[in-house]
C-alpha cells in the first residue's frame, strides 16, 4: 500500500522493445527523445547538436534522413553519438535500408506507405539483420486518403485504424520490435487517439503532441496532452515538439515526467511567485540558480521561498530549503530541518554549494552497496 495513493500512477502494461541499449515499454523508465534540426549531411553540426541534446538528458535522438547524403552521413553520426539514433524515413524504403546499414538503432517508417510487400520485407530484413527496432508514426496531418474519405476528417478512430494497418504489415513479416505514435497538433484528437490505441495493442507507445508551437504555447499544449496520458498510465517514451532549440524539448520532457513523479533527474526547484512580502529577489535568484544547477543530474528537491508565509512548510518536504527572513537574515533548511542562517549576500553561490555537496553525498551513498558487493 502506497503512503500517498493519490500520487500513484499505474502504467499500462506494454511489451518491451529496445532502441539500441535503451529499453522502451514494460517497466522501463519513460524515455525522453528529441530530434535534430541540422542538415543531416552536415555531420559536424549534427553531432554537436546531438551532444547538446544528450547532455540535457535525452535518452534517444531522432535524425531525419531525407536523401542518400543523409544516410551516408548517418554512419559517422552514429559512431560519435552518445545516445541511440532513430532514423526518420518517409516513403523511401531504400533510405530505411541504408539507415539500418548505417547503424541506426530504430527506423521511424510507416510500412504501409513504402509500397509493395516486397519492399516492406526488404526493410524488415535490414532492420532484423542490423538489430533495429521500428517506430510506426501516424500523424493526423498525413492520414491515408481512403481513411480520410471514409471518416470525413482526421479523427481518433481513423488514426487508430491507420496504426493497426501499419502494424499488420510488420506482424505479417513476424516483426514485433516496434513502437507506435498517433500524433496530432490538436490535444483532444491526440489524447483520444492514444487512448484508443492503448486499448487496441500492447505495443509500447511513443507519445507526443505534434507541431505544438513555440516554447511557451508548445509546452502548455504538451503538458496538457502528455500530462493527461502519462497520468492515466499511457506512454513509454515521449517527445515534446517545440519550434525552438531541441535542448528545450528535452528539458520540458523531463520537467513533465518530474512533475508526475515518473522520472527524477536533476534539481526540482520549488519556488514562490514572490510578492511584496519577499525578503530577497526571488525571481532573479531562481532564474540564476536554475542555470547554475543545470549540470546536476542527481535527483533532489530545493525550495526557494520569499518569506515565512510558505517557506518553512515547503522546506519540510525538500532536501535543501531556503526561506527569506527579516532584516536580510534568511533561513537555510537541510532535510527539512532549520540548519543555519544566511545574510543577504551570495545567496545563489551558497545554494549551489549546498546542492553540489548534497549531490555528492547522494551519489556516494548510491555507489556504496555496489562497492560492497564487489
Ligand atoms: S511565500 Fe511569501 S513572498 Fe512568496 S508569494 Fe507567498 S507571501 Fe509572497
Amino acid at each position: 500500500m502506497s503512503v500517498r495513493p493519490y500520487r500513484d500512477i499505474q502504467r499500462r502494461p506494454s511489451r518491451r522493445i529496445h532502441v539500441g541499449p535503451v529499453a522502451v515499454g514494460g517497466d522501463a523508465p519513460i524515455s525522453v527523445q528529441s530530434m535534430t534540426n541540422t542538415a543531416t549531411s552536415d555531420v559536424r553540426a549534427t553531432i554537436e547538436q546531438i551532444q547538446r541534446i544528450a547532455e540535457a538528458g535525452a535518452d534517444i535522438v531522432r535524425v531525419s534522413c531525407p536523401d542518400e547524403a543523409s544516410t551516408v552521413a548517418l554512419r559517422d553520426i552514429v559512431r560519435e553519438s552518445p545516445i541511440p539514433i532513430v532514423a526518420d524515413i518517409h516513403f523511401h524504403y531504400r533510405r530505411g535500408i541504408e539507415a539500418a546499414e548505417a547503424g541506426a538503432a530504430c527506423l521511424r517508417i510507416n510500412p504501409g506507405n513504402i509500397g509493395s510487400r516486397e519492399r516492406v520485407r526488404e526493410v524488415v530484413k535490414a532492420a532484423r539483420d542490423h538489430g533495429c527496432s521500428m517506430r510506426i508514426g501516424v500523424n493526423a496531418g498525413s492520414l491515408e486518403r481512403d481513411l480520410l474519405e471514409r471518416y470525413g476528417e482526421p479523427c481518433p478512430e481513423a488514426m487508430v485504424e491507420s496504426a493497426l494497418n501499419h502494424i499488420k504489415h510488420l506482424q505479417d513479416e513476424d516483426f514485433h520490435e516496434f513502437k507506435i505514435s498517433v500524433k496530432a497538433s490538436d490535444v483532444f484528437l491526440a489524447v483520444a487517439a492514444y487512448q484508443g490505441l492503448a486499448e487496441a495493442t500492447d505495443a509500447p507507445l511513443h507519445i507526443g503532441i505534434t507541431e505544438a508551437g513555440g516554447l511557451r504555447s508548445g509546452t502548455v499544449k504538451s503538458s496538457i496532452g502528455l500530462g493527461m496520458l502519462l497520468w492515466s498510465g499511457i506512454g513509454d517514451t515521449l517527445r515534446v515538439s517545440l519550434s525552438t532549440d531541441p535542448v528545450e524539448e528535452v528539458r520540458v520532457g523531463f520537467e513533465l515526467l518530474k512533475s508526475l513523479g515518473l522520472r527524477h533527474r536533476g534539481v526540482n526547484v520549488i519556488s514562490c511567485p514572490s510578492c511584496a512580502r519577499q525578503q530577497f529577489d526571488v525571481i532573479k535568484t531562481v532564474e540564476v540558480l536554475e542555470q547554475r544547477l543545470e549540470h546536476i543530474t542527481t535527483p533532489m528537491t530545493v525550495s526557494v521561498i520569499g518569506c515565512v508565509v510558505n517557506g518553512p512548510g515547503e522546506a519540510t518536504m525538500t532536501d535543501i530549503g531556503f526561506t527569506g527572513g527579516g532584516r536580510g537574515t534568511h533561513q537555510v533548511y537541510l532535510a527539512g530541518v532549520p540548519h543555519h542562517r544566511l545574510k543577504d549576500e551570495a545567496i545563489v553561490d551558497h545554494l549551489v554549494r549546498l546542492v553540489e555537496e548534497k549531490a555528492a553525498e547522494i551519489e556516494a551513498g548510491r555507489s556504496e552497496p555496489s562497492a560492497a558487493a564487489e
